[in-house]
């Protein structure tokens, strides 16, 4: 498969960066974009800092970096998740992860928009399109979980009655090495509408008992694992491998004496689990032998599909307002550490 050749040779872990555009506000009040991306050579940024002085993020292995333009629209973003989409029915496991700042879009590239679908809908789409294509030699089965983590804790977010106090769900090691998560509810699904409907109820789960929805979805990750079951009807082998599409917690740093209390805590499990999350992430692309995964419930929870064979694909949004600087550049070291 073309796709799949493309991808091995450019490795397994892949950073792309995306840049919001500006919004409305700042456009109004006449601030530039302080992101430039040198159209010359696609695989270089540079950042204009407030004395002028320009930090240029250049990376030599240019196969695991790549800029994804301002003016690319969703298609030409998800034109570089197609490929892990074959790779997952072919029995491999896949992440997909939005990283940064709250407001910068990592909602959008994930979830999309009606007019402007993300990557969740369009590898959703992929997948069910290619399972039938592929229908005379291979029989699939498709099954949607979407969880949370909030402060170390895994909430699931399909479960029946919503007005239950859902479950604590724990991760419990297999026999095969795989990381199982009893009691989480595994949905059937057999079209993209299906699945949408099952993300609408995800998210009104989530947004129970939170005062501010968009807050809250900031302070929290958010997981959707796509489990397919495969069988070869050539030479009956099976397969399960698992595609998991992540919108992490706002990576923004908060000063300690601005917050206190409950507010600390979550920043500080949020913290620790990104910082977990790029240390698991850079000890693979450094090839370490030890893989820091049980530093976090979110490194643990995606185990088996972080490393091996599985493939990794990185958005790191960022912001392109002046305002947001010192964010920005936390992200793209960030990148540069997991790249
Ligand atoms: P996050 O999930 O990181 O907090 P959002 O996805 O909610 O950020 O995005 C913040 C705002 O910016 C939203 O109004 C979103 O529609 C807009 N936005 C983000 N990325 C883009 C983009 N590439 N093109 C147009 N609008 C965008
Ligand atoms: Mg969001």
């Amino acid at each position: 498969r073309l796709y799949n050749e493309v991808i091995e040779l450019k490795g397994n872990i892949r950073v792309f960066c995306r840049c919001r555009p500006l919004n409305e506000d700042e456009v109004s009040n006449g601030s530039g974009s302080v992101v430039e991306f040198d159209a010359a050579q696609e695989t270089d940024l540079q950042i204009v800092c407030s004395d002028s002085s320009r930090k240029q993020f250049k990376f030599d292995h240019h196969e695991n970096w790549e800029v994804v333009e301002l003016s690319l629209c969703g298609k030409a973003v998800f034109a570089e998740t197609a490929p892990v989409v074959l790779s997952v029915l072919d029995g491999f496991n896949v992440c997909i992860f939005a990283y940064g700042q709250t407001g910068t879009g990592k909602t959008f590239t994930m979830e999309g928009t009606p007019e402007n679908r993300g990557v969740n809908y369009r590898t959703l789409e992929e997948l069910f399109r290619i399972s039938n294509e592929r229908g005379g030699t291979n029989k699939y089965e498709l099954f949607v979980s979407m969880l949370e983590v909030y402060n170390e804790k895994i909430r699931d977010l399909l479960v029946e009655n919503s007005n239950e106090p859902s479950k604590k769900l724990e991760i419990k090691q297999a026999a095969e090495g795989t990381q199982e998560i009893p009691g989480l509810t595994e949905a059937r699904v057999h079209s993209t509408d299906e699945v949408w409907d099952l993300l609408k109820m995800g998210s009104r789960i989530r947004a129970v008992g939170s005062t501010n929805a968009n807050e809250l979805s900031s302070r929290s990750h958010c997981l959707l694992r796509v489990t397919v079951r495969g069988e070869s009807l050539v030479n009956g082998n099976k397969t399960r491998s698992h595609l998991w599409l992540v919108d992490l917690a706002g990576s923004e740093r908060v000063s300690k004496t601005e917050v206190e209390g409950e507010r600390l805590k979550e920043s500080q499990f949020i913290n620790k689990s990104l910082s977990a999350l790029g240390d698991v992430i850079s000890a693979l692309a450094s090839k370490t032998s030890h893989i820091p995964y049980r530093n976090s419930k979110l490194t643990h929870l995606l185990q088996s599909s972080l490393g091996g064979d599985c493939k990794t694909l990185m958005f790191v949004q960022i912001s392109p307002s002046a305002a947001d600087l010192g964010e920005t550049l936390c992200s793209l070291n960030f990148a540069s550490r997991v790249r």
